[in-house]
């Protein structure tokens, strides 16, 4: 590359600059968040560099990062003390777009979506542009043998490198700020852009004399000295977030670890508009160097919906990403996070149970998973689990419900279905209703996964209710039929001749008494739930009819059937008691046939004689 020779963007970066500086106008004042936010991650780059390098240029230099505003010259200066760029870096860092997709992405995004998330499709440094219309970028590198460079672009289809000088290890980054952008040549306005959006940036930031942010570590501060607000704007500003978050955990303590943790509960599982999968989004600092920005290991699987930072002292001083993995006192700092975390998570039950059932409804299910994939942790976290039963609308332990349960009832009764409203009206739990005994009701994916192994409790045994073989304790009053036996056999034909091969038996209940009917299990119907989801199985589950002999509905079917056993009526209505109960079981549905079915139902009705 010849010196002063202007480089062309490549298309997708034109395009890229294009979007940003049309589509961020509303949102401008970000572009500090972002120049500053690389300014601080370069300050780390060398940081890390220097736990186990000591040959880099200007090895003692403090770090800082400082803002010049020239309000003559219309121009804002950002330098910082940081790694520095090499010219290939700056060509390769400041020229290219780091990550596929990302325009295909911002596109995608309406405007006001695009400010909140453009430092995270790594193209924060072009935000620039939206407030200057030539920027200079000059810089040298840590490595004691790199020679200063510039980086030059007036916001067009080409950008110009040349050899520079530059004391000290660093980069200074000058916009040239646009007509309509004057108004950020205030130091008044950048301080207050600053408190907004980089408050927290653990290094300080200069304009003038001052030192404009909290440069103590948040994490670090004593807990009791630290107001509510502050923690939100933390996690704000860590998250991009505009909630406050469910929950704050801080911890900060000396022995026997060196520990300070600010973790948080965000307030939903799914950000923004972008689904991103939530996966250990702990930042791990060692010495004031970030380490790992998503650490894994500072927390069980289940509870990787934390947010935070974690930071010891006690890591390894030649603490590599790989070695987090292996090492001893992050086994530790662990233990003692999840244990906090956990405590937070019981005061939250024990003193708010509407903010308790809000984080419930939005993280339950990654504890239940934990039980699913993790049968180890399965002592810590069974006392956690909450599930909603049949006969109180408020959330229950397993411990809560043993203690409600009858004297003589010696196993846990549960039902499945696909929402909670479809589950209260299970007809699976007519016998328990009719016994006043409570029953689990379990409506998420995972749930059969779980109860694979919870399996017992205290002694008791968990117990699906669609199991024929369930022996209810306690007295209910007898059923009482109207039908004779001539009745119940045309039934029970008029059942096998219209479901045919797709049932494994018809019998007259025992235990129904609101509903016409139920689906009994012929095997265990949990094991079954989880096969036909991994092998995404929608076809319907053999499964034995049982009908209430004393239901209207099936006493009408006997006369009809009895009067004629290829009666269409008394055909769609038993196709259709088949369906429903299907349906409120959560199993297979087919809703084409159902439509049609129930025109020919409805046909019916509207044909009846007028009373
Ligand atoms: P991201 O920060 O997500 O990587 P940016 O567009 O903000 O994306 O920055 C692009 C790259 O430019 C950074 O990854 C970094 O390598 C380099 N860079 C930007 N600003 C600086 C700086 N002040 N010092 C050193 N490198 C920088
Ligand atoms: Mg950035």
């Amino acid at each position: 590359m010849s010196q002063d020779n202007a480089v062309p963007f490549r298309a997708e970066m034109r395009q890229l600059l294009h979007i940003l500086t049309h589509s961020l106008y509303s949102d401008r004042e970000i572009f500090l968040r972002e120049l500053l936010s690389n300014a601080a991650d370069a300050i780390n780059r060398v940081r890390f560099v220097q736990l186990t390098d000591t040959d880099v240029r200007n090895a003692d230099l403090e770090p800082a990062i400082s803002i010049h505003i020239d309000a003559d010259a219309n121009t804002i200066t950002i330098s910082d003390t940081g790694s520095g760029m090499t010219r290939d870096e700056l060509a390769e860092n400041l020229g290219t777009i780091a990550k596929s997709g990302t325009k295909a992405m911002l596109e995608s995004l309406d405007a006001g979506q695009r400010g909140d998330l453009v430092g995270q499709f790594g193209v924060g440094f072009y935000s620039a542009f939206v407030v200057a219309d030539r920027v200079t970028v000059v810089s040298q590198s840590y490595l004691p043998d790199a020679d200063a460079a510039e980086w030059e672009c007036d916001g067009n289809d080409t950008f110009v490198i040349r050899a520079a000088t530059r004391a000290e290890r660093g980069t200074t980054i000058t916009l040239h700020l646009k007509e309509d952008a004057k108004e950020f040549a205030s130091e008044w306005k950048l301080k207050q852009i600053i408190q907004k959006h980089s408050r927290y940036i653990p290094v300080p930031i200069m304009i003038g004399e001052d030192i404009v942010n909290d440069t103590q570590a948040l994490w670090r501060v004593a807990p009791r000295t630290v107001e509510a607000s502050q923690y939100t704007d933390f996690y704000q500003q860590l998250t991009y977030e505009m909630d406050e978050p469910l929950a704050t955990v801080h911890l900060s303590t000396d022995a026997p670890i060196d520990l300070h943790a600010l973790l948080f509960i965000p307030a939903k599982r799914e950000r923004g508009m972008i689904e991103r999968r939530i996966e250990g989004n702990i930042a791990l600092y060692s010495r004031r160097v970030l380490i790992q920005a998503e650490t894994k290991e500072a927390l069980p699987s289940w509870l990787r919906f934390m947010e935070g930072v974690v930071d010891s002292e006690d890591l390894p001083l030649n603490v590599s990403r790989e070695m987090v993995q292996g090492s001893a006192t992050m086994a530790r700092i662990k233990k003692t996070l999840t244990s906090r975390v956990i405590k937070e998570i019981n005061d939250m039950a024990a003193t708010d149970p509407e903010k308790f059932a809000a984080f419930w409804n939005e993280f339950g299910i990654f504890f239940k998973e934990g039980i699913a994939v993790d049968p180890s942790a399965k002592d810590e976290i069974l006392p956690l689990l909450r599930f909603h039963t049949s006969t109180d609308d408020a959330l229950s332990t397993l411990d809560a419900y043993i203690t409600r349960m009858k004297p003589d009832q010696t196993e846990i009764y549960y039902v499945h279905a696909n929402d909670l409203a479809s589950a209260k009206q299970s007809p699976h739990l007519d016998a328990v209703h009719a016994r006043g005994i409570e029953a689990l009701l379990l409506t998420d994916m995972v749930d059969p996964f779980m109860m694979q192994h919870v399996r017992e409790v205290q002694g008791k045994k968990l117990r699906n209710l669609d199991d024929p073989d369930v022996v209810l304790p306690g007295e209910d009053a007898a059923q009482t039929s109207t039908m004779d036996d001539a009745q119940l056999l045309a039934v029970v034909e008029g059942f096998k001749q219209v479901l045919g091969s797709r049932i494994d038996g018809v019998q007259a209940s025992q235990v129904l008494r609101n509903h016409p009917l139920r689906l009994v299990a012929t095997a265990n119907s949990d094991m079954e739930r989880m096969r036909r989801m991994i092998e995404r199985d929608t076809s319907a589950p053999t499964r034995k009819v049982e009908f209430n002999q004393a239901h209207p509905i099936i006493t009408g079917v006997a006369s009809r059937l009895a009067h004629n056993p290829n009666d269409a009526i008394a055909a769609a209505v038993i196709e259709q008691l088949y369906a429903s109960a299907q349906l409120l079981d959560g199993s297979a549905l087919d809703p084409a046939a159902m439509v049609k079915r129930l025109e020919t139902l409805m046909q019916a009705a509207v044909s009846a004689p007028l009373e």
